[in-house]
């Protein structure tokens, strides 16, 4: 070290500018304080004492004048060179000892260690031997409100020992305590200073200072005197250095951050509770309607799924024109030969539906009857339940006969007697049943697939519908065939035979993209709500780290005035409220996950979950946390320790 003295003041004014008129309380003061020394500033009451120790301390900076620290002016360093000198230079015993309340004894003296990187073994250790050593070996675990007030003195003394504490700054260490309480006090600091710290001591009694070897009066901001006492000398030795770990300093940082946010949110059960309830609200709604959206879309693009994907279904009528099928009578069964043999058909079935009146024995019924052929199961991938359907021969001979669905046999005849065998009447024609179709379900339109009868085209057209046209061909690819060749081979075939577009063929594929897309844009619709309660979640988050910190503002001047820069602040604010979030996330994706079961339990909804709504909505909240808890934790980060430490 060079020959700089410890601390050099020179011509230091300081000027509150609070309050209306410039308050000067501090001018031309210049002092040099040397390693080893035991200083003692006196004064009366509200002469600048404590000005000049928070500017000696670098918790305030002189309004004029030059402060050098080691030679360093302390003007031209920045926040955390500042924070740095006030960790690891200066230890601070303040006249009403400034413990952190939440935190024992232990943790109170280990907190300045955990802003200097000190592993949490080592700094246990060193808290724990600093306070036996100052008598309080049994009193690790008290919590400051079990402690008197001289051994509340003796932990902010360790505390301000902690990173070695060189330079000690006393500020009335006594004033609080009683005389014996204070005796010890002293004697400490002599004891100190005998195994070299250097220390300054404020006091306005004269027994007080008679400790040190030096005593300094300011008298209305000005130093009056500075005499050296009679018979007492610096202190030789240098305090012993302490080990610092920038390395794992972050890590440090984030343990005492996560331990303070776990101490803050418990010792505030209730408000912790109503905060992450606007969280858990937001993140269940995000994973619950996101489950029910994905499953209706499932369940639509299943229910299309099950009438085939290899199918194209050629509709009459002129492409993008609606409702004018009842006019185009082209599409003909001479047409189906040459659909059949354009390349890639595997299948052909025509099909013309009605809804027509069905009567057996004395009951009507309304169903829909299906002109189709021979094809139209195996096209469909629709079993037969009971007997067998109509074969070619039958569509040939015009035959009578007809396949039932599932819901008119379960209808018309008793459990246990076959329709197979039966005669109904459709329209005025007997048709003889001879099969009854496996039960379908419902189309996502919801009409019911097994309300049907089908009958030979021939028949049908001839008997009942009075037309020979058909509605729509459907035909089915062949394995490995290209849907869309098969399309355009098609088209350019009934461009051939028909001369005009009068028909439109449609895709699965088509059907089943179009589908998706009106199902995706319904669940982000949903999504978009989920998010909207979860921001409203934020805001409570917000809210409530806002006066967590007001609460708070003194912890905050403590920490800063033993080391804490402005990023460990705002990390420890930070901290908290991704906290809240996190644990808010947590029980969010619990109670969505447990919603949507019972939703789909008691309104037969069906639900799907997918890992990434729930990925996504874990990491909304965490990004909530860190989103609206940055404000108020920047606003911490930036209080002046001073200000902060002045707050009762
Ligand atoms: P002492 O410690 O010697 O009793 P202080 O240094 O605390 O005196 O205060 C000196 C004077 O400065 C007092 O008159 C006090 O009212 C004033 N003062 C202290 N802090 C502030 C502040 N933040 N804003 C305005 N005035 C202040
Ligand atoms: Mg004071």
């Amino acid at each position: 070290m060079n020959e700089a003295p410890l601390i050099d003041l020179a011509g230091v004014g300081r000027t509150y500018l609070a309050g209306g008129a410039p308050l000067t309380v501090l001018q031309g003061i210049t002092l040099t304080i040397r390693a080893g020394e035991f200083v003692a500033i006196m004064g009366a009451s509200g002469s600048g004492k404590s000005t000049l120790m928070n500017i000696i301390g670098c918790l305030d900076k002189p309004s004029v004048g030059v402060y050098r620290v080691r030679g360093v002016d302390v003007a031209s360093l920045d926040g955390d060179a500042l924070a740095a000198l006030r960790r690891d230079t200066f230890g601070f015993i303040f006249q009403r000892y400034n413990l952190m309340s939440d935190l024992s004894a232990l943790e109170n003296a280990e907190v300045p260690a955990v802003y200097r990187g000190m592993p949490q073994m080592v700094r246990r250790d060193r808290a724990g031997g600093l306070l036996r050593d100052l008598g309080l070996g049994d009193r690790l675990k008290h919590y400051p409100s079990e402690l008197s007030g001289g051994q509340q003195q003796r932990v902010s003394i360790a505390r301000a020992l902690m990173n070695g504490g060189p330079v000690i700054l006393a500020d009335e260490p006594t004033g609080a305590l009683d005389s014996k309480g204070g005796r010890e006090v002293l004697e400490i600091l002599e004891a100190l200073h005998g195994r070299g710290h250097t220390v300054i001591l404020v006091t306005h009694d004269s027994n007080i200072a008679a400790f040190a070897h030096r005593v300094v009066r300011i008298t209305d901001g000005r130093v009056s005197s500075d005499e050296q006492q009679p018979g007492k000398t610096a202190s030789p030795a240098a305090p012993p250095e302490v080990a610092g770990a920038p390395a794992t300093r972050d890590l440090a940082v984030l343990g005492e951050s996560v331990k303070m946010a776990l101490y803050s949110l418990l010792n505030n059960r209730m408000r912790t509770a109503l905060t992450m309830l606007g969280i858990v609200i937001g993140v269940a709604s995000v994973v619950a309607l996101m489950a029910i959206g994905n499953g209706a879309k499932q369940d639509v693009l299943d229910r299309i799924q099950a009438m085939g994907t290899d199918l194209l279904t050629i509709e009459r009528g002129p492409p993008n024109v609606r409702a004018s099928g009842a006019i185009v009578t082209s599409f003909l069964p001479e047409d189906l030969p040459a659909i059949a043999d354009v390349p890639g058909v595997a299948m052909v079935d025509p099909e013309t539906e009605l809804s027509s009146l069905l009567r057996y024995g004395n009951h009507d019924l309304t169903v829909t009857a299906v002109g189709t052929a021979e094809s139209f199961p195996a096209v469909h991938d629709w079993a037969v339940a009971e007997g067998s359907f109509f074969t070619a021969d039958h569509v040939k001979r015009y035959a009578q006969v007809v396949a039932i669905g599932k819901t008119i046999a379960r209808n018309l005849f008793d459990p246990g007697t076959s329709p197979v065998g039966a005669y109904v009447l459709i329209g005025n024609a007997p048709f003889l049943i001879i099969a009854v179709m496996a039960a379908k379900g419902s189309t996502p339109r919801g009409d019911d697939l097994d309300n049907s009868v089908w009958l030979p085209y021939t028949t049908a057209g001839a008997r009942i519908f009075g037309q020979r046209f058909f509605r729509h061909v459907i035909v089915r690819v062949a394995p490995g065939a290209d849907m869309n060749v098969v399309e355009d081979g098609l088209h350019a075939l009934l461009i051939k035979r028909h001369r005009i577009e009068d028909f439109n063929i449609r895709n699965m594929a088509d059907t089943i993209a179009t589908a998706n897309e009106t199902q995706n844009t319904l669940t982000y619709l949903l999504a978009a709500i989920a998010v909207i309660s979860l921001v409203v979640g934020g805001i409570g988050v917000m809210n409530i780290m806002l006066v967590s910190v007001t609460e708070r503002t003194r912890e905050i001047g403590i920490r800063m005035a033993i080391g804490a820069r402005g990023f460990d602040v705002l990390f420890q604010f930070l901290t908290e409220a991704v906290m809240v979030c996190f644990i808010g996330g947590l029980a969010g994706v619990a109670v969505g996950v447990g919603s949507g079961f019972a939703m789909s339990s008691l309104a037969g909804w069906r639900v799907t979950f997918t890992p990434a709504p729930i990925l996504i909505a874990f990491f909304c909240a965490f990004l909530t946390g860190i989103v609206f808890g940055y404000l108020p934790a920047r606003k911490a980060a930036r209080l002046d320790p001073i200000e902060a430490l002045a707050r009762e």
